[in-house]
């Protein structure tokens, strides 16, 4: 009842353009890098562990995506920011399509019991890590004419618990803020940016609110969310929403984030 990954993608909005996508190696960013390349662009992936960049990277060339590849970035070193952007460059010569995909939510309780120092990492990888990729790439994407930008936030921007996972989407309430103030500054540079916010999608990062051996936990989240279409989202749902995004098909969006939460009532 949703389109599979194996369906065939019978547009290639991405010929001659290059992508770079943060945090790729796996769940939505991975998807989302596949669906870039399924549709022609030449992707760079990266996250921490060199590791998971070389299975990764061999994955996708695997499924038919020769140009990609990889590297090491862990998004919070500044020289790997550095040189995640100067390894694209020397790969494939442009940039055109920047997706702040990483975020971190290492904590789970009572937002006042949140230690100060997750406080901090938490706005500094979800928040400020991707305003400095963001001002890296920007030289390059202005050289070309223009680009895309997306930030990754969540549902959880619009629907902030007070337990649980509250510091993490207050650092998402922030990107909204975020993805607005760069797509006003960046508008006459032909630059649009935008954000994605994904309802509990199934990966390794949100299995802690649904895997619990059974489908209990995927039942009662469906059930409590009130999840309209009654099931999780896959992160290739999410690849074709941030494809179209950063397409020409969204040409007169900017500023905005879009809502993939299988129909979760969420708004500010
Ligand atoms: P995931 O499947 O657990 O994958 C996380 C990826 O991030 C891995 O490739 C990991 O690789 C990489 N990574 C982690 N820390 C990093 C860092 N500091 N620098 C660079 N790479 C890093 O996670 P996911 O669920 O796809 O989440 C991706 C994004 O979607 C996040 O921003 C998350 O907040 C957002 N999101 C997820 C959901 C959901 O339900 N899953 C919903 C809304 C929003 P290494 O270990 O090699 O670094």
């Amino acid at each position: 009842h949703f389109r599979m990954s194996s369906s065939p993608i019978n547009c290639s909005r991405f010929e001659g353009k290059v992508a770079i996508v943060t945090a790729a190696t796996q769940g939505i960013g991975f998807a989302i890098a596949e669906r870039l390349a399924q549709e022609g662009a030449a992707v760079v992936i990266s996250s921490r562990k060199e590791k998971n960049v070389q299975d990764a990277v061999s994955s996708l060339r695997k499924g038919g995506c020769k140009k990609v590849e990889g590297v090491v970035c862990h998004v919070g070193k500044e020289e790997d920011r550095q040189h995640l952007v100067q390894f694209t460059l020397s790969k494939f010569g442009r940039i055109d399509v920047l997706v702040n995909n990483h975020g971190i939510n290492p904590i789970f309780g009572d937002i006042l019991d949140v230690d100060e120092k997750m406080w901090d990492r938490l706005f500094e990888t979800n928040v400020k890590n991707g305003w400095q990729m963001t001002k890296l790439v920007v030289p390059h994407m202005k050289k070309v004419g223009g680009g895309s930008i997306i930030f990754n936030a969540s549902y959880g921007a619009y629907k902030v618990p007070s337990v649980g996972i509250a510091a993490y989407a207050i650092t998402k309430t922030a990107m909204l803020g975020l993805v607005k103030g760069l797509a006003g500054s960046l508008a006459k540079d032909n630059i649009r940016v935008n954000g994605i916010a994904p309802g509990v999608i199934k990966t390794k990062m949100s299995s802690a609110l649904w895997d619990n051996g059974d489908k209990s936990g995927e039942e009662n989240i469906i059930s409590n969310s009130e999840i309209m279409l009654g099931r999780l989202g896959v992160p290739e749902e999410i690849g074709g929403s941030v494809a179209f995004l950063a397409s020409n098909d969204a040409s007169y969006i900017t500023g905005e984030t879009i809502v993939i939460a299988g129909g979760v009532n969420c708004r500010l």
